[in-house]
Formats: C-alpha cells, structure tokens, sequence
C-alpha cells in the first residue's frame, strides 16, 4: 500500500470497444458452451477475469517494437534483445525462447527427469505437473501446509516446508530428484508469494544434497512486491533489485511471459549451467524452433524484451497492478464472501466450497459458480476445484482437492477500477441467491487437461 501510486500510472491511448449483452442471451451461450467457461466466446464476455495469461495491455513502446520485427530465420536482433533482457534482470547467462511458459517445461521435462524421479514443488501448476508426467516424474507438493487452508492469513503461503523435503529426501534418495521446481506467486494457492528468507532457506539445504532449484519465474516480479511489503529489510530496495535476488538462489528459470512481462505470447527457459544449456538447446530445435527463435516471431520477441524491462523500470506498475487486486478483494471481504486469504497477486480466489456449501464436491462446486457468475453479469472466471485437479492415475476416481476454488484473474493494465465494482457487485449479488444452484454433471470428459473442453449439464 505504500508504495502504491494513487490512480493508474499509465493513459490510455487505444481502447476495444465490448458487446453488452441480456441475461437470456447469456444463458443460452452458457447452455452452448457446455456450462464450462472456457468454451465461451469472447466476444460474448463483458469483463474478461478467464486468466491474467496473454490478455495484458501492451505499451506504446512495446507496439513499436512489433514494427522493429527482425524476421530472420536465424540470429534475429530481438532475439538478441530478448537475451541482453533476460541477463539484465533476472540474471542468467543462457537464454532459450519458447513459444510460451509450456515449451520451456517440455524442453526441462525431457532433458532432466528419468522415469521414477520425484519432482518436489510449491504445489502443482497444470501444464507443469502434465510435463513431468509426460517424462516419468511424480510431483511432489512440499508447499507449507497453510497453503491448503483458504482462511488461514499468512503472508507467504507460497512458502516451501523444508522438512517436507527433507523426508522426501530420506525416502527416495537426493538421486531421484533431478531438481526441485519453485513457483513465485504460487497461483493454485491463490497467488500466494514465497519469502525470500524461505528461498534462501532452500538453497542451503539443497547445497546440502546437491540438488538444483529450478524456478517458474512466471510471477517473480509480483513476488518482488509482496517481499518488499511484508518482508522486514527489503523496503528501501527496488523491485529490479529484489527479483535479482530471487532469481540469485535459482539454478534455472521456465517462464511464461504472458504474465509478469505483459506480452500476449512468448516464453524461456534460461540458466547457467553451459552443459543444461546445449542440451536443452537441441531440444529447442526439434520441439519449439532454431533456438534464437524458439516459436515466437521477431516481432514477439521483441515485444517481450521490451515488457521485461518495463516489469521492473520503476515499482508503481507493479504497485498499482497488485493493488487493483487488492481493492477488489478487499470490497469482497467487506461483504463478507468467503475468498483466499490473504489477497494475492493476480486475482480474487472465491471460496467455492463455502460459497456453495450445499453443492457436494462431485456437483463441480467452482464450474457451478463460474457458470452462474457469467450469467449473472457476464463476467468470466476459471474453474481451479475439482475439474481442474482430474482423476487419480491410480484408482480412476476424481481428485477431490481441498481447494475448490473460482478464480478471477486480473489483466494486466486492461480494466479499471470501474470494471471492479462491477465485478464485485455481480459477486454480492450471486452470493445472496447462492442457494439457486444445484450444480453440475458432467457429460463430456476429455483424458488430459479436462478442464478445457469437459462439458456439463445444469443439475
Ligand atoms: C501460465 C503459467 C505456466 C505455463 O505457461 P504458458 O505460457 O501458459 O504455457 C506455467 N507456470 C505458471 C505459474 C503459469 O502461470
């Protein structure tokens, strides 16, 4: 709060007009779409909170930079750029660009797990855990116990619990764990941050057992802000210096871009190890591009160069993007409706098991609400519950997951503070006819990744 500017630190220059649409249209385009959100079309969604991944605003800036475009098939200048970016500030030597977040998984996945590896992590991201699967590994959640407690206000959940790893480690081996993935503002606790006291604890312990951290870098720069709030000593120290040091006791980093760097695609993976590097570059080759391309055109990588440095050019964007957040969050809280807390970075995380408390796990409590969120208002959340947590290879049944949650995720520099108030009224408003909904059933399941294309039926 106190380094927040008071009122958007950038104008706007271009604007997208959106459709309004009634209440019985939007019922029908749910029915079509199979109750599940992910299926809309945009154009029928009035405040778009589906993800914060890829629908950032970008800058003037970064626009003119998509004219810079060097389309070279090898050695273009903004791979360059994008490079000279990366080193500068997240500090590592070796840059890989990917398509996005995922590629650099893939490329990780395959080059460092060997079947029955054990992966230990600040709980699960989906396109993470599905790599590593892909390749043999088992995750393994070793994130603190308060993470799994929606009502529970501690300001790092996001934090790993050592001794987690520690028995980790006594039951498989140090040898069965090709390294540890850490998340930043951990998203499937609710975009809760990691201390930068918690990190370095890791470190030592993982020189220790001579294991590498790797760290999904996606919101490193939001972390930053949270350990400059919370975190006594990192007051008086800037944003860039801050992500500096959280990325100083990483070994590599997998990155979306869509996130912290506010581009609507591109990735990397970047590290310091030259011997990871030219392994991981061959890869790059055959999944994702020559690796000064690595999927993204130019253009792209241009744009992210760009949004890199404006991440951490000063702490008021950073400031104001997670103050917003903030604000609606904190008229939720007023009204009394059941979120994550605390409030993290890139959205609101609505309780859905306490808001439907009479809507059983197996009736998809978080789709039922999203649903019903959209037509109520045209806003777009994402099921983060039970859909999304799939079934146990194992015996088949679903995965129950103690958070069944309904997130609404905030664009970067795309909504006001007006669109807030709409968002929370639309939320107060459901919340006192919650006990219309019955739920869901499923009628379509698809075998990876259900929760993008499973469809429903109103109960
Ligand atoms: C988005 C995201 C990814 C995957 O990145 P994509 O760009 O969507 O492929 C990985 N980890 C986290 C934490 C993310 O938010």
């Amino acid at each position: 709060m106190m380094n927040a500017p008071q009122a958007e630190p950038f104008k706007i220059k271009v604007v997208e007009p959106i459709k309004m649409t009634t209440r019985e249209y939007r019922m029908a385009a749910m029915k079509e779409a199979g109750y599940n959100t992910y299926l809309l079309k945009s154009e029928d969604v009035y405040i778009d909170l589906l993800t914060d991944s890829g629908t950032s605003a970008m800058s003037d800036s970064q626009w003119a930079g998509m004219m810079l475009g060097d389309e070279a098939y090898a050695g273009s200048r903004n791979f360059f750029n994008m490079e000279k970016a990366v080193q500068e500030v997240y500090g590592f030597k070796y840059v890989i660009p990917t398509h996005q977040g995922r590629g650099a998984e893939h490329i990780l996945s395959k080059c460092a797990i060997r079947q029955g590896d054990y992966i230990p992590g600040n709980m699960y991201f989906p396109s993470t855990r599905v790599h590593q699967e892909l390749a043999g590994g088992t995750f393994v959640d070793i994130i603190v116990d308060e993470a799994h407690e929606p009502d529970v206000n501690h300001p790092f959940k996001g934090n790993v619990d050592l001794s987690k790893l520690e028995k980790l480690i006594a039951e498989v081996g140090a040898k069965r764990i090709p390294y540890i993935h850490i998340a930043t503002c951990v998203n499937m606790a609710g975009g809760q941050p990691i201390s930068m006291a918690n990190l370095a604890g890791l470190r030592e312990l993982c020189n220790k057992y001579k294991l590498r951290i790797v760290l999904d870098n996606t919101r490193t720069v939001e972390n930053a802000y949270f350990i400059k709030e919370r975190e006594p000593g990192f007051q008086n120290k800037s944003i860039k210096e801050i992500v500096r040091e959280i990325c100083s006791h990483a070994d590599a980093v997998t990155m979306s871009c869509k996130k912290d760097s506010l581009v609507n695609i591109g990735g990397f993976l970047a590290m310091n190890d030259e011997h990871f590097y030219r392994k991981a570059q061959s890869l790059c080759i055959i999944y994702e591009g020559l690796h000064t391309y690595g999927g993204l055109a130019g253009r792209d990588m241009e744009a992210v160069a760009r949004g890199i440095y404006e991440s951490v050019a000063d702490d008021f964007h950073i400031a104001w993007r997670i103050e917003q957040v903030q604000y609606l969050g904190e008229r939720l809280i007023r009204a009394g409706i059941p979120i994550v807390l605390p409030v993290g970075g890139h959205g609101i995380f609505i309780d859905a098991k306490k808001f439907l408390s009479h809507v059983s796990q197996d009736k998809f409590p978080a789709e039922t609400l999203a649903a019903a969120l959209y037509v109520e208002s045209g806003v777009r959340g994402m099921e983060s519950g039970t859909v999304s947590a799939g079934r146990d290879k194992k015996t088949g049944e679903h995965k129950y997951p103690k958070l069944e949650l309904l997130r609404l995720a905030i664009p970067r520099r795309v909504y006001t503070n007006s669109h807030m108030n709409v968002v929370a009224d639309a939320v107060i408003k459901l919340y006192d006819k919650r006990k219309a909904l019955k739920g869901l059933k499923m009628t379509f399941e698809p075998e990876e990744m259900r929760f993008f294309h499973a469809r429903f039926e109103n109960l």
